[in-house]
């Protein structure tokens, strides 16, 4: 029957949430507030952002030290090329290692001088996401994430130079990737079709973002290789003075978006969480991803263990 067997595949989606390190205190605590909110969801992982060169390397391994010891959530590593020797790059990976990190998201980085200016690899540094992966699992057997860009990332010449390069970083032992965020479906079927074609066969696992703040996400989008389409703007913007029914509208379109990717036979979703939890629980809970109500709390911070 339709129903016992959509209940079934709702059970079986897969999920990543995409968390970024805290600067201080108070987004320590929304960071931890938002955690124990999404630890019923039961990820297959939940991963911590880089700043590229390194600027967050001390929170981002702090968190998921916490995340590796606090909670039964496994985590992965953001880590970026950007502005460090190999030698540097792969002294960091030491360091998640000793807290028990086994799992990467390699990618290149922006450039040290913004995004928007051309990139210059370091001389004595991996020079791409490809040369990262490779690097890491020389070190050691680690699994490997890296990104893909259904909207082909600003510096690709174009879809193929993209697709090139996502097929580089599986050749270097990548496993899964994670796309850029986006926002009509039919841009995501269109490159996942071109990427199988491609003979890549790894999991394209669409990246989710449900919409906070539109016109954050309208300045950042030209810059990192996604559109924002008017349909959205145009159901978001008119609710800038409510912020309840923007957020309301704003997990609708976003589950929508699920729905319509399920109904395309995906099963694995990674949600850019902006270290908030309740829209993407409106997202899961409209969509019918059950929480598994008795999973372990993440502890106090500084509780007896
Ligand atoms: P790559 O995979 O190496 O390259 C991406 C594309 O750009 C390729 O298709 C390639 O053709 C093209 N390209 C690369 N270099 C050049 C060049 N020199 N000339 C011409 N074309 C080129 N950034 C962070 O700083 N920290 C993070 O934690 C982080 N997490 C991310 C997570 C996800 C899921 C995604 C999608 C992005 C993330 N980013 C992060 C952003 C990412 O670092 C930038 O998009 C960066 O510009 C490219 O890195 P990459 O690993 O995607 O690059």
């Amino acid at each position: 029957m339709t129903i016992g067997h959509t209940a079934r595949r709702r059970h079986a989606l897969r999920l990543s949430f995409e968390f970024f390190p805290p600067r201080n205190e108070e987004a320590d605590r929304q960071l931890w507030e938002t955690i124990t909110a999404l630890t019923p969801y039961a990820p297959d992982f939940v991963s911590v952002t880089y700043g590229a060169g390194g600027s967050t390397r001390a929170p981002t391994l702090a968190a998921v030290d916490r995340i590796i010891s606090d909670t039964p959530l496994s985590a992965a590593a953001h880590l970026t090329c950007v502005g460090a020797t190999k030698e540097e790059v792969n002294a960091v990976v030491e360091e998640f290692r000793a807290v028990g990190v086994r799992h990467f998201v390699a990618l290149r980085g922006d450039p040290a001088s913004g995004l928007g200016a051309a990139y210059q690899p370091h001389p004595g540094g991996y020079a791409n996401a490809a040369e990262l992966t490779a690097g890491l699992r020389a070190i050691d057997d680690f699994e490997v994430s890296v990104s893909a860009y259904p909207e082909k990332h600003p510096e690709s010449l174009d879809v193929s130079a993209d697709i090139d390069m996502l097929k580089r970083k599986v050749d270097a032992g990548a496993t899964r990737a994670l796309t850029q965020f986006f926002f009509d479906n039919v841009l995501y079927e269109r490159y996942l079709e071109r990427v199988r074609a491609a003979g890549i066969d790894i999991p394209i696992v669409p990246g989710i973002l449900p919409v906070h703040n539109l016109a954050q996400v309208q300045k950042f989008s030209g810059l990192c290789g996604a559109t924002v389409p008017q349909w959205l703007a145009d159901r978001l913007e008119p609710l800038d003075g409510r912020p309840d029914d923007r957020a309301m509208v704003a997990a609708e379109l976003a589950a929508r978006q699920v729905e319509g990717l399920i109904g395309l036979g995906i099963d694995e979703f990674h949600f850019y969480t902006m270290n908030r939890s309740a829209l993407v629980s409106s997202v899961l809970d409209q969509v019918g991803f059950k929480r598994q109500e008795n999973a372990e709390r993440p502890k106090a911070a500084g509780a007896a263990a």
